[in-house]
C-alpha cells in the first residue's frame, strides 16, 4: 500500500519515527529526507515525486511521506485520495469543510507527540488502532449534519451518554410538525432550498429597513430604499468578512438566527426532549463552532462539555463568561474544547478494515497520465 501524507515540519520526525519503529514503513522514513521539494517548480516536483515512487516500488510495500509544499502540493492533492493533512487545532483548515477533509488534527501542547504516534500506528503498525470517544461522536454528528440542506450549510451535533455511546442526534434544518426535520421524500417537504430563498434574508432585510426608517425619521440617515438597505447590508457583509471570523461575531450570529432553521444543537437537545432522554451530565459534539445562540441553550440544558470542530472558539462572549469557559481547570462552567483527532472525513479511511489502498503503481500511473496530458 502506499500513502502521501502531507505533513508539518515539526510533525515530520514523529511519523518517520513511528514508520520506523514498526517495521513496516523503513523505505519509507528513508525517503523523507530526500522528499522536500517545497518551493520547487511543477515540473522539478513531479521529477522528484516521480523518483520517490520508483524507489517506494523497489522496496515493494512502500509509504511516501511529503512535507509538500507549493507546486508539489497541488500535485499531491491531483493524485488523488490518500493524502492526509496533519493540522493543529489553530489551523485555518478547520475554519470551513473541516468534516469533509481528511485532516488530523493534534493538540497545540503535550499531548501532540503521543498523537503523531497513534497516526502513525494506524498507518504503519500491525495493531489495529480504533476511533477514540470522540472520533466516534464526531462522525456520528458529522453524519447527521449531512442531511442538513439549509442554506448557511450542514451542521451536525450528536449527543453522548457517560461511556461515549452516542443517545441522540440533531442537524440545522427547517423544523417539521410532529417534531424534529423534514425527511428527504416527505409529502409536505417545506424546506428553505425547496422554497427557493432563504426567510432570515427577508427578516434581514425588514429589520435593516426599520432601523434606516427610525433614522431616516429622526433625520439622521437616508431613507430606507431598497437600495440603501442593500447598501447597509452589503457594507455589513463586508466589514464581518474582513475581520476574518464569518459567522463569529455576535451582530452576524443574531441576524444568522432570525431565519427557522433550528441550529443543530438545539436540534439535538430537543431529539432528547421528544424522547424523555436526559442532557444533563451529557457531551455535545458539534461540527462547528458554536454560536451564542446555542451556547446558552447547552449550558441551561445541563451538559456536561462541548466539543466542536471548525473556527477555532477563542473565548464565551462576556454575558456568558460565568457560565461557559474554554479552561478546563476552571470548575463550574461548561467546558468548550476543540476535537482532536481523525476527522470525519478520514474516518471511514482509517478505520474500515481491508480498506483497498492506492498501491505505488497506481499512482506512478496517475502522475505518468498527469505527464502525458
Ligand atoms: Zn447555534
Amino acid at each position: 500500500m502506499a500513502y502521501i501524507l502531507v505533513v508539518e515540519d515539526d510533525h515530520l520526525s514523529l511519523v518517520a519515527e513511528e514508520a520506523l519503529n514498526t517495521g513496516l514503513g523503513r523505505a519509507a522514513a528513508r525517503l523523507v529526507a530526500g522528499a522536500d521539494v517545497g518551493g520547487a517548480d511543477a515540473i522539478l516536483a513531479r521529477r522528484a515525486l516521480s523518483t520517490l515512487l520508483d524507489v517506494c516500488d523497489r522496496h515493494g510495500d512502500g509509504v511516501v511521506i511529503l512535507q509538500a509544499a507549493g507546486p508539489l502540493e497541488q500535485l499531491v492533492e491531483m493524485l488523488g485520495d490518500i493524502v492526509i493533512t496533519i493540522v493543529d487545532g489553530r489551523s485555518p483548515q478547520l475554519a470551513t469543510g473541516a468534516g469533509d477533509q481528511a485532516l488530523f488534527v493534534v493538540s497545540a501542547e503535550t499531548e501532540r507527540a503521543a498523537q503523531v504516534s497513534r497516526l502513525g500506528r494506524m498507518l504503519f503498525g500491525e495493531g489495529r488502532e480504533t476511533p477514540t470517544r470522540d472520533e466516534y461522536a464526531m462522525f456520528a454528528a458529522y453524519g447527521a449534519a449531512l442531511r442538513s440542506a439549509a442554506f448557511r450549510g450542514g451542521v451536525g451535533a450528536a449527543v453522548v451518554d457517560e461511556v461515549g455511546e452516542v443517545i441522540a442526534l440533531g442537524a440545522a434544518e427547517v423544523p417539521a410538525f410532529g417534531g424534529g426535520h423534514y425527511w428527504c421524500g416527505d409529502p409536505h417537504d417545506a424546506r428553505d432550498w425547496l422554497l427557493g430563498y432563504d426567510p432570515a434574508t427577508q427578516v434581514r432585510h425588514l429589520t435593516v429597513q426599520a432601523l434606516l426608517g427610525a433614522t431616516h425619521g429622526l433625520g439622521l440617515g437616508p431613507p430606507p430604499t431598497d437600495e440603501t438597505v442593500g447598501k447597509v447590508l452589503a457594507e455589513f457583509q463586508r466589514r464581518e468578512g474582513a475581520v476574518g471570523v464569518g459567522l463569529g461575531t455576535q451582530a452576524a450570529q443574531t441576524f444568522e438566527s432570525l431565519g427557522r432553521v433550528v441550529h443543530a444543537e438545539m436540534s439535538a437537545v430537543l431529539t432528547c426532549a421528544r424522547n424523555g432522554v436526559a442532557t444533563a451530565g451529557r457531551r455535545l459534539y458539534v461540527t462547528s463552532s458554536p454560536c451564542r445562540q446555542c451556547l446558552r441553550h447547552v449550558v441551561a440544558a445541563g451538559m456536561s462539555e462541548l466539543v466542536y470542530i471548525g473556527v477555532p472558539f477563542k473565548a464565551p462572549p462576556e454575558f456568558l463568561a460565568d457560565s461557559v469557559t474554554t479552561d478546563p481547570t476552571v470548575p463550574g462552567r461548561l467546558p468548550v474544547r476543540a476535537f482532536e483527532g481523525v476527522t470525519p472525513g478520514l474516518y471511514a479511511r482509517l478505520f474500515t478494515r481491508g480498506l483497498s489502498k492506492p498501491s505505488v503503481r497506481e499512482i506512478q500511473l496517475r502522475l505518468r497520465g498527469l505527464e502525458s496530458a
